[in-house]
């Protein structure tokens, strides 16, 4: 795991240096988090753990980093209409997602019904399908006790 971790931060390094972005100490921070992280982070925490290191970054900048990676498509953003958005470094690809309506923690469920799900609707319906959304809501293990202790 750790040595994937390191292949996907070169990789966004090597991404935005070949389309010729530059990469300031922030941005490069900003990277780190994502590729090391699959906690499918907001802005928001992106932001609150790069102040850590370095303490004069503006949001902007984090949201600016964001929308530079978005487009040479090294992470994924997943929208909600109720919750700020979270960004995936690790998976930047569309993947199904498991998300706690409590404390909002979101999983990549790996089941191999979900993996081949996009090619047999491919097959199916004869689409060329493009990206897909798979959100799954529900209460993780961890809210399902606090909630019966409570
Ligand atoms: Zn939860
Ligand atoms: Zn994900």
């Amino acid at each position: 795991m750790a040595r994937e971790r390191n292949q996907r931060h070169s990789q966004m390094v090597a991404k935005l240096k070949e389309k010729g972005f530059r990469l300031t100490p922030q941005r490069l921070a900003v990277i780190r988090i994502l590729a090391s992280s699959d906690e499918h982070l907001s802005a928001d925490k992106i932001y609150e753990r790069v102040r850590g290191g370095f303490p004069s970054t503006s949001l902007a900048t984090i949201y600016k980093t964001i929308s530079v990676l978005k487009k040479v498509g090294e992470i994924m953003e997943l929208g909600f209409v109720d919750d700020s958005n979270r960004y995936d470094g690790t998976r930047p690809y569309p993947h199904p997602h498991l998300v706690c309506i409590e404390c909002r923690k979101i999983l990549d469920p790996s089941v191999p019904a979900l993996d081949e799900l996009p090619l047999q609707l491919a097959k199916k319906t004869g689409y060329n399908i493009l990206h897909h959304r798979l959100d799954f809501f529900g209460i993780c293990p961890a809210c399902r006790k606090r909630k019966t202790q409570g």
